[in-house]
């Protein structure tokens, strides 16, 4: 085999022409800054699309996650509960406002937070009022049992939906399931504005309220009045038109994605693998992200430091490290699997909750607990996301599932 002329990608940006036409528009009007007919238009259709009252439009995920931190009214010192096995952009905000972060370990279901384990945090620690739940690679968490475990316990929650816009949980769109509801148009997601992100809720007064923060809340006055701390988060009225151009076509990058999936899924049903996982009768992803893991018994001897990673080669089984470097030999792009939050070292004095033994692990999963792995660092340690590019042909798929084999 030769190695990929045109690199194989991850998952870039897929523009159709709209887009441009939008950014345009807005150039010929000169409605350059943070007004305009794309933002009004790209939160009308999203709203609609995903069926909440209001979306806000924010100048990325992260800013809307942050702002729903403030919304969710978290002070210095206070625990929130959180997924552990996630980009980092779903905890950084809980610090932003002084929160400490409590990670949640995962199940192998969907790859997202544990219920039980969530129920158990509420048990260890009962005054926790705010939850932030990601779904995974675009696959829903279990999201009616998350939210009924946080009505139980009297606590707000926070969807993440960066990753699994137009992915749907028992018939509804996720993005709803939260009291406060994210959404990214990040460069590498499944619809991107370059940048850019939303707030989705049904509350008109939390809309304001966001609207007047990401606009450095100014009171209602003839000169600039405040009464409140005010944030420079609002989406430029470009970049609203890449997005305005790009959500017509979500369903065909969902429709491709999925293809995807499902051609890694039967060119890997002799190998000793499983796909990212989703319950079928429950759910339908938006299949961002491809990912694979490798059965236990199937693991050639990896281990990893901080920054390296070593394996052993063996015949017959093999590792992500090898799997990502062999992918990388022929110029194709995959990626671990996001390294657990509890695992990071900004993040190693926080506590971390399993559902079995005590439930509890203040450091490192693997050398201090003393117990079983975690789910989310067994996971970690067994998996990897594939190239999952909508542009990629089928033929350099083909090729991809050759390489992955040919590590085994
Ligand atoms: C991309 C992403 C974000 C952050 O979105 P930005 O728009 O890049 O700030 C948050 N959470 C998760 C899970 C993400 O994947």
């Amino acid at each position: 085999m030769k190695p990929f002329e045109k690199k194989v990608w991850l998952a870039t940006p897929t523009m159709h022409g709209d887009e441009l036409a939008y950014i345009k528009e807005a150039y010929e009007t000169n409605w350059m800054s943070t007004v305009g007919k794309n933002i009004n238009e790209a939160e009308r259709i999203v709203a609609e699309m995903i069926g909440v009252q209001h979306a806000v439009a924010l100048s990325s995920g992260t800013a809307a996650l942050h702002l729903s931190m403030k919304l969710a009214s978290i002070k210095p010192g206070d625990k929130v509960f959180c997924s552990d096995m996630t980009f980092a952009a779903t905890v950084n905000p809980i610090v932003y406002e002084g929160g400490l972060p409590v990670f949640i370990d995962g199940e192998y279901d969907t790859w997202n937070m544990d219920p039980a384990s969530l129920e158990k945090a509420f048990e260890l620690y009962p005054d926790v009022k705010t939850v932030v739940v990601a779904n995974l690679y675009g696959t829903p968490a279990k999201l009616d049992e998350i939210r009924a475990i946080c009505d139980a316990h009297g606590a707000s929650l926070i969807e993440d939906a960066a990753e699994s816009l137009g992915a749907t949980y028992k018939g509804k769109q996720t993005g709803t399931f939260g009291d406060y509801n994210v959404i990214s148009f990040n460069g590498n997601k499944i619809i991107t504005g370059s940048s850019g992100g939303m707030l989705l809720t049904d509350d008109i007064d939390v809309a304001n309220r966001v609207r007047k923060w990401s606009t450095q809340s100014r009171e209602n006055a003839p000169w600039y009045q405040h009464e409140e701390l005010g944030y420079n988060y609002r989406m430029s009225n470009v970049i609203a038109g890449v997005v305005r151009g790009q959500l017509p076509y979500l369903a065909e990058h969902i429709a491709q994605k999925k293809a995807i999936y499902e051609r890694y899924r039967e060119g890997f049903k002799d190998l000793p693998v499983t796909m990212n996982p989703f319950t079928a009768d429950t759910m339908e992803p938006n299949y961002w992200l491809s990912c694979l893991l490798i059965d236990k018994d199937a693991m050639c001897k990896q281990v990893r430091s901080d920054n390296e990673a070593a394996y052993i080669k063996e015949a017959g089984k093999s590792c992500p490290t090898e799997i990502l470097e062999t992918l990388a030999s022929y110029n194709a792009e995959g990626r671990p699997i996001w390294k657990p939050m509890h695992m990071q070292p900004i993040f190693r004095m926080h506590p971390f909750v399993m559902a079995d033994g005590d439930g509890r692990c203040r450091t490192n999963a693997y050398i201090d607990c003393g117990k079983a792995d975690s789910v989310n660092a067994d996971i970690f340690h067994r998996g990897l996301c594939l190239p999952s590019d909508n542009k990629m042909t089928e033929t350099e798929q083909t090729q991809v599932i050759e390489i992955v084999k040919s590590c085994f």
